[in-house]
């Protein structure tokens, strides 16, 4: 299966885990450059805009499909 998941990450590069609706934790955060999705079958993407990597990852799993349905 591709499940996929999209999480935001920092100017760095570096992943962020910052809950952003906790005050304390959105202080330390330097911010969020980007996002980068992981599929269940080892996968990644990076975009500004999550939307996009919806996009990608659609079109991966359809491909990585292949004709077998
Ligand atoms: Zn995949
Ligand atoms: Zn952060």
């Amino acid at each position: 299966m591709h499940d996929a998941q999209i999480t935001p990450r920092h100017p760095d590069g570096t992943l962020c885990g910052h809950d952003l609706s906790s005050e304390a934790a959105a202080q330390e955060c330097p911010g969020r450059a980007g996002h980068v999705l992981v599929c269940a079958c080892g996968w990644t993407r990076t975009a500004r805009r999550p939307a996009r990597l919806v996009g990608f990852h659609r079109t991966h799993s359809v491909g990585a499909r292949g004709g077998a349905r």
